[in-house]
């Protein structure tokens, strides 16, 4: 029986109103995170989408970034770079910063951990105003890689972050 991958996400996604703030409807992953097969499919889906053998790198962003990064990471054959907010790499980082709706976040990389020419892939949870990717693609391209594409698992596609990521391939497993 085939899987409904789109259901099996959906089911699975718990909406947390006015977290972390009033407006915002939180989209909480936990729930997939806990159940194997649907963790399982996620990251199976992401890895077929692009092909085993295509990637060289997954850039996860911190922190739910992380967890969805490092598995797809493993089933590609590919290593696994972070980037995370600012303060928390202990060697030489390259830096980006980008404008919230209230003030602003920064965000950085090792200056070693991509080399001139590697396939890359980012990975996060949400895409919502693509403020984040935009600075991870940035990021990625400051150390000369190149970026494959952006694999998310939920799009909230109202606030056409994808918009802001026009060469960029922009894989979305659900619409949010
Ligand atoms: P943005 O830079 O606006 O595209 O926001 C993307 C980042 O913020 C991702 O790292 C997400 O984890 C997080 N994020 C934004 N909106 C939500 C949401 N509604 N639910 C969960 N995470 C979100």
């Amino acid at each position: 029986r085939p899987v409904d991958l789109t259901k099996l996400i959906n089911e699975r996604i718990r909406e947390v109103p006015d977290y972390p703030k009033p407006g915002v409807i939180f989209k909480d992953i936990s729930p997939l995170l806990a159940d194997h097969t649907a963790f399982a499919a996620v990251v199976d889906a992401i890895v077929a989408y692009y092909g085993r053998g295509t990637i060289d790198k997954v850039v996860g962003i911190e922190a739910r970034g992380f967890i969805l990064a490092a598995p797809v990471a493993y089933h590609f054959g590919a290593g696994f770079v972070p980037v995370r907010k600012k303060g928390k790499l202990p060697a030489a980082t390259y830096t980006e910063s980008y404008d919230l709706e209230y003030g602003s976040e920064t965000i950085e990389m090792h200056q070693d951990a991509l080399a001139p020419g590697e396939q890359v892939l980012i990975v996060d949870d949400v895409l919502a105003t693509g403020g984040t990717a935009a600075a991870a693609t940035d990021l990625v391209r400051r150390s000369g890689a190149e970026v494959a594409g952006l694999s998310v698992l939920i799009e909230l596609g109202f606030l056409k972050g994808r918009d802001r990521l026009p060469d960029l391939d922009v894989h979305a497993l659900i619409q949010g």
